[in-house]
């Protein structure tokens, strides 16, 4: 971690000088190099702390455009193996993976659709991205590296090429003789499905016959009835031959669906799929996806899932993009984090809070920012992500700056490993996608560049897989020192579940342009954190600690011990 380590040298030397000026002024030259090299010798073998539970770091694939083993421009499952030491290399004292160690894989299953999200066989992997030995191969690779590996799960509706739902719609077609009853007493799949004699809202009609059926997103994705124990049985299966397949847990896709304006009925749902896996595998994680109001999915939190999608602080309009762009108090921020801890925590204390900045529906981060400073605040925001608690999730290309927004396609668009147009395994991307340019370099040049956006996103990780407690402790905010611009809070957890390592931090961000002093002495809560043993800046200027004032650059993030 080449930053990190000049951070470091920095920080303590500056210390050093402090000390250092009732001694000779001779020595302090000596004394620097001696500090800059000692730090860097002590930065070299801190070993990093990743505790093996469901607080982790996610890194959201979508296969599709990650990287192309077969040169046909379509992303594939062995491109996604030849890229884990990317992610990460399973070499805790490496610094050139980026420490990661959670995938989500976007739906792989057999698909009509370059997404993928309406499937046509759940036990499967679609040809495009490869075969089950594939999958089994990555699985291991992973948990070779100490990454665990969740699928996406798409319950609320499959394609309307599923066998299930040509099935049930032949059969119908065939039969206009008999009622819906009847037909269904014969076709055991036309119950798989929520059909009707009429026309109801989010229904469709059924080409050729006089029925509908149920589609909340589009004709193409029939709803499942999940009132249905056939169905039930089908979806016990289907979790099962994963959980046998080695993954590790599942996201679910649009669990608002499943009863579509009944949360009572989703929370059933929900609390059913969780039993079911929990005991088909205990340890196994889940995480659902509910884009609607933090009130609603932290209601969700009664079926036991394990998190849920932090809706709240999550795109342009979020949490984070309204502190670091400065619309948002950054007092606001940690302010926020406690109570959401809170309110989550009363429903079930196990529960994960699931961070997440964007995702493959959101425009990237790039655009979120006009005018100057916008590098600055892609890798604060990136930061302010990551200092969350619970299992912090990060779409794949977020840590380039990737550009991409309008159609969905755009969002999605191919890892920009390098902007060479020969480069091998660079994928071709969604078919309608629009042609555009990349705002910020390619990950080989920025890779070259220590300021950049992915060397700032590294080191993030990297802090948050220093200190564990970042990702499992709580949240108070630190009035006294917080302001519009200035973030100050502790993270506290509980000591032996840390593994002996810091069991309370203090954090301090500045999202104004401008450096800030900050006198720490004012805060009865900031007491005896005076060790500076992390830093997160955008430029080159470092933070300082001089007795109790902070110097905390544009944009920096300071993390202080105790004493
Ligand atoms: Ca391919």
């Amino acid at each position: 971690m080449k930053k990190n380590k000049i951070a470091m040298a920095t920080v303590l030397a500056m210390a050093f000088i402090t000390v250092g000026c009732r001694k000779a002024q001779g020595n302090i030259q000596e004394n620097i190099q001696e500090n800059a090299q000692e730090s860097t010798q002590e930065t070299a073998a801190a070993p990093l702390t990743v505790i093996d539970d469901k607080y982790r770091t996610t890194y959201e694939i979508f296969v599709y455009s990650f990287y192309d083993s077969d040169d046909d421009g379509i992303g594939d499952l062995k491109g996604v193996i030849e890229k884990l030491d990317y992610i990460n290399d399973g070499d805790d004292t490496t610094d050139t993976d980026l420490g990661c160690n959670q995938i989500w894989l976007m739906p792989i299953s057999p698909s009509p659709t370059y997404h993928k999200y309406d499937v046509i066989d759940y036990k499967d992997i679609d040809p495009q991205y490869g075969a089950l030995e594939d999958f089994d191969a990555l699985v291991k690779a992973c948990h070779d590296r100490g990454v665990n590996v969740i699928i996406d799960m798409v319950l609320n509706h499959t394609s309307s090429e599923h066998p299930w739902f040509v099935e049930a719609s032949e059969f119908l077609r065939e039969h206009d003789e008999l009622t819906l009853e009847e037909a269904a007493e014969q076709c055991p799949f036309i119950d798989y499905y929520s059909f009707s004699e009429e026309k109801r809202t989010g229904y469709e009609p059924l080409p050729e016959t006089d029925y509908f059926y149920e589609a909340r997103f589009w004709s193409g994705m029939p709803d499942l009835n999940l009132d249905n124990e056939a169905v039930l049985g089908e979806i016990s299966d289907i979790t099962g031959f994963w959980l046998d397949h080695g993954v590790d847990g599942f996201r679910l896709d649009a669990v608002t669906s499943y009863y579509t304006g009944d949360d009572d009925a989703n929370i059933k749902f929900m609390t059913w799929l969780n039993d079911t896996v929990k005991k088909q595998s205990p340890d196994a994680y889940i995480v659902a996806e509910a884009w609607v109001n933090s009130s609603t999915y932290h209601k969700y939190y009664n079926s036991g899932i394990d998190s849920f999608f932090d809706f709240d602080y999550s795109g342009s309009e979020g949490i984070i993009a309204g502190v670091a762009r400065g619309t948002t108090p950054a007092s606001k921020y940690a302010e926020s984090l406690a109570a959401t801890e809170a309110a989550i925590s009363s429903i079930n204390p196990e529960a994960v809070d699931a961070p997440f900045y964007t995702n493959h529906d959101m425009a990237r981060s790039s655009g979120y920012y006009v005018g100057s400073g916008g590098s600055d605040k892609v890798k604060l925001s990136g930061a302010l992500n990551l200092l969350m608690g619970g299992n912090a999730f990060i779409y794949y290309g977020e840590e380039l700056g990737m550009k991409g927004s309008g159609k969905d396609e755009n969002k999605r668009a191919p890892m920009f490993w390098s902007s060479d147009a020969g480069f091998e395994g660079m994928c071709d991307g969604p078919k309608d996608m629009d042609h555009f340019e990349m705002k910020y370099p390619a990950l080989e040049e920025q890779q070259e560049d220590e300021y950049s956006i992915y060397n700032y996103y590294k080191n993030a990780i990297r802090l948050r897989n220093t200190y564990p407690v970042i990702a499992r402790g709580t949240t108070t905010p630190v009035a006294e020192i917080s302001d519009s611009s200035i973030g100050a809070f502790l993270r506290q957890g509980d000591a032996q579940a840390l593994q002996g390592t810091a069991d309370s931090l203090l954090i301090i961000f500045n999202t104004d342009k401008e450096a800030k002093e900050i006198d720490l002495s004012g805060a009865s809560l900031a007491d005896g954190y005076r060790n500076l043993v992390f830093q997160l800046n955008t430029a080159e200027n470092s933070a300082i600690i001089e007795g109790d004032i902070l110097t905390l650059p544009s944009y920096g993030i300071a993390v202080f011990t105790r004493e």
